[in-house]
């Protein structure tokens, strides 16, 4: 029987109930296919490490706080595999290095390089489950790394290319990619296929639902997959694909992310830079030579921190603005005049914080977070990105 890779995130190993849930989901695939699952940690179990962590240290050695996180992953596939157990199947779990899943010399958010399979293949010939811990890897150097926060998904998509372009299937806590966060806006249009750049662009800019690493992976390779929940499986998901042709123009998605931002005094634009760029996310920078404030740059809300050491570590003078959203509008050809001018219309120019950035598929501005549900919902309303009543 082919082999079919099926992820299951944290929400959906997140109790010992959801746990089984997912092995009878595992058991049902089994009737079509041979399955080799990737699971992440249960529930927040990644976040409550990296506090344990802080909590002894104010800033963890990077190998040692892999060697910590990848804790998770080992606890969620040893318990689905003693699940797997139960319903009369024979599971076998295993480490990230034990399959072979060969990563940079970097802690904490390694590329994958490639993948052995070493021991997946033996499982599967022998009629087994291969259980795998998401998010991890071992390095050249024969270090356990990761490969960055919601790091699973590449680990889904990793082996289902290795394995031969296999199908793959990405189970979370609900039925696919929706225009926008379905849990914050109830009623939004979910879509039953979608193309890589879209979720690509959507997942880069604050869409949750899938790591946009992986989506490019996956686009490189042309590896199709397809996201559902597991709570309802027979819902269907979406088919996230090459799409050449097909695509309508205009408005598929709109995302938002909490940002901080950072006016940087000062003449070091680039050496600055370079150390921020290497230390956290820069979301984007404006640069004018014309004025003092030499460099304002944008950091999502999660990275201020280290983004404040960073800039203090450098004696920098800087300014710091908190409370701001990152809305990102994406789709087909989005900076169209027509679009662009729909935009700043529906929110209203004297509302734009910042302009972000503008592409062919995705348009960015920074408002204030207390006008974000508002400034979302009205343009979700003028794109048509509510399902019809
Ligand atoms: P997992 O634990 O399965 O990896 P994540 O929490 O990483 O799940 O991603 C799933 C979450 O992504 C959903 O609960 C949803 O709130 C969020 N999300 C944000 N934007 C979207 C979107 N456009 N479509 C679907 N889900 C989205
Ligand atoms: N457990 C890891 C995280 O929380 C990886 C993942 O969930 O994909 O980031
Ligand atoms: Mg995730």
């Amino acid at each position: 029987m082919t082999p079919c890779v099926l992820k299951f995130g944290g929400s959906s190993v997140a109790t010992p109930e959801r746990i089984r849930a997912v092995a009878e989901i595992v058991k049902r695939k089994r009737e079509v296919c041979a399955p080799v699952v990737v699971v992440s940690a249960m529930g927040k179990t990644t976040d409550e490490l990296l506090k344990l962590a802080y909590s002894v240290s104010r800033r963890p050695p990077p190998r040692e706080l892999d060697m910590l996180l990848t804790v998770g992953e080992r606890i969620s596939m040893a318990l689905l595999s003693m699940a797997l157990y139960e319903l009369g199947l024979e599971a076998i779990s295993f480490t990230g290095s034990q399959v072979g899943i060969i990563t940079e010399d970097r802690f904490n958010r390694a590329r994958v390089l490639e993948i052995k399979l070493y021991r997946i293949t033996d499982a599967l010939k022998e009629g087994k489950i291969p259980v795998v811990a998401g998010f991890q890897g071992v390095s050249v150097s024969k270090e356990i790394t990761t490969l960055g926060r919601g790091g699973s998904d590449l680990t889904a998509v990793a082996l289902a290319i290795s394995l031969g372009k296999v199908p793959c299937e990405i189970y979370t806590d609900v039925p696919g990619v929706f225009a926008l966060d379905p849990r914050k806006f109830p009623g939004v249009r979910r879509y039953e296929r979608m193309d890589y750049t879209i979720l690509s662009e959507m997942a880069s800019s604050g869409a949750r639902v899938m790591h946009s690493r992986a989506v490019n992976l996956a686009a490189k390779y042309g590896l199709p997959f397809l996201i559902l929940s597991s709570y309802e499986p027979e819902k269907g998901g979406t088919l996230v694909e090459k799409r050449e042709h097909l695509e309508s123009p205009g408005v598929k998605a709109i995302t938002t992310m909490p940002i901080v931002m950072f006016d940087v005094e000062g003449r070091e634009g680039l050496p600055l830079l370079a150390r921020m760029v290497e230390a956290v996310r820069v979301l984007n920078f404006t640069h004018d030579a014309t004025t003092g404030k030499h460099l304002v740059l944008s950091v999502p809300l999660e990275e201020r921190d280290r983004a404040l050491e960073t800039l203090s570590e450098m004696g920098v003078r800087f300014a710091l603005r908190e409370g701001l959203s990152m809305v990102c509008v994406v789709g087909w050809g989005v900076s169209a005049p027509e679009i662009m001018e729909a935009i700043f219309s529906v929110v209203g120019w004297e509302h734009i914080f910042m302009m972000m950035g503008a592409s062919d598929t995705k348009v960015c501005i920074a408002v204030e977070k207390e006008r974000e549900e508002a400034v979302v919902g009205n343009l979700a309303r003028k794109f048509g990105l509510y399902e019809a009543p």
